[in-house]
């Protein structure tokens, strides 16, 4: 018993509740994390949709877990479960991480924090600058707030005109009105302006699920055309590392990065949050073997 990674009697929990979620690699990102760190702390998931979201959240301070992640379906619902969200979890109307603090639950959406600090672990600043991006779903909500509370001084969103083009026109909305951020959307259909706005931006996003199945090898930009060599280039897809996307921005001389580090620094920042610690970055990629 001289292993510090086995689970004791004072062993603390942290939970991931989604469903389905036995795929997700964030239990074995988070337990070496804390291993790494010497906290003696576990991550499981747990097969949780929205019909028994209210009791699992109930058990967090039932048992006084840390905390938990929080995925599909359930990000846009266990708001109402807690006592507090933070600023950019109730602007994004999602939460993926929430901390028990003495059986206070606050929730939070590092998503977006995550994608920034990615940028930024690149030596990327977009304070003031233009971004273009295509997506109004979940992952591109949480990246337009978090890039308008960051600074970025300009946003342009794309989307086909689906379901979820009404929730980037409530983004857009939320934007204008708290954040110094001037935002706009646009149909994804219009070539022309999508251009222009590309040719503004100094960073084009994919945010949409476009690149991996059953999308493979497809990308919603029309041609090279749009690329130039100054565009920075990033899409949130990660499975394959290279989409067609990045691909084209490989070939037109872009720096381009793909979803390995939203996901990595998303998680950091719920690490943080947890423990007050931060993640040893050098070593967990290494770990999960990305850049
Ligand atoms: P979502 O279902 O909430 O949103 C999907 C988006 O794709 C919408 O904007 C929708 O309009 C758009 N879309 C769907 N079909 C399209 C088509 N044929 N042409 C153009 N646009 C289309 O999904 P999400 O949760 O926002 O995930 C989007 C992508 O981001 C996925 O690939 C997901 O794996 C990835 N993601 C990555 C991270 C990370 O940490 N790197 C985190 C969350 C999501």
């Amino acid at each position: 018993m001289n292993d510090k990674s086995l689970i004791s009697g004072y062993t603390e929990l942290v939970g991931l509740m989604a469903y389905p979620i036995r795929h997700s690699n964030s239990p074995a990102m988070q337990n070496e994390a804390f291993r790494e760190a010497g906290i003696d702390c576990i991550q499981l998931a747990f097969e949780v949709d929205n019909s028994k979201l209210k009791e699992a959240v109930e058990a967090i301070r039932a048992l006084r877990m840390r905390g938990a992640n929080v995925s599909m379906p359930n990000k846009t619902v266990v708001g109402k479960y807690l006592d507090q969200l933070s600023w950019e979890a109730e602007l994004t109307g999602s939460v993926n991480t929430i901390v028990n603090a003495d059986g206070v639950l606050t929730g939070y959406c590092t998503d977006g924090i995550g994608y920034m600090a990615a940028l930024k672990d690149k030596g990327i600043d977009l304070k003031e600058q233009k971004m273009t991006i295509v997506g109004a779903g979940g992952a591109a909500t949480a990246i337009q707030i978090q890039a308008a509370l960051d600074g970025v001084g300009e946003i342009s969103i794309f989307n086909v005109k689906d379901k979820f083009f009404e929730v980037g026109e409530e983004t857009v909305a939320k934007i204008n009105a708290h954040t110094h951020c001037k935002a706009a959307i646009y149909d994804l259909a219009d070539h022309d302006t999508l251009r222009k706005e590309i040719a503004e931006s100094c960073l084009l996003a994919n945010a949409t699920g476009l690149g991996m199945k059953p999308y493979e090898g497809v990308t919603w930009l029309p041609d090279m055309s749009y690329l130039r060599s100054d565009l920075i280039v990033t899409d949130t897809v990660y499975a394959p590392r290279m989409t067609k996307f990045l691909e084209m921005a490989r070939e037109a001389g872009c720096r381009y990065m793909n979803g390995h580090g939203m996901m990595l620094f998303q998680g950091a920042e719920a690490f943080r949050l947890w423990t007050g610690k931060t993640m040893n970055i050098a070593h967990m990629k290494k770990y999960l073997d990305i850049d």
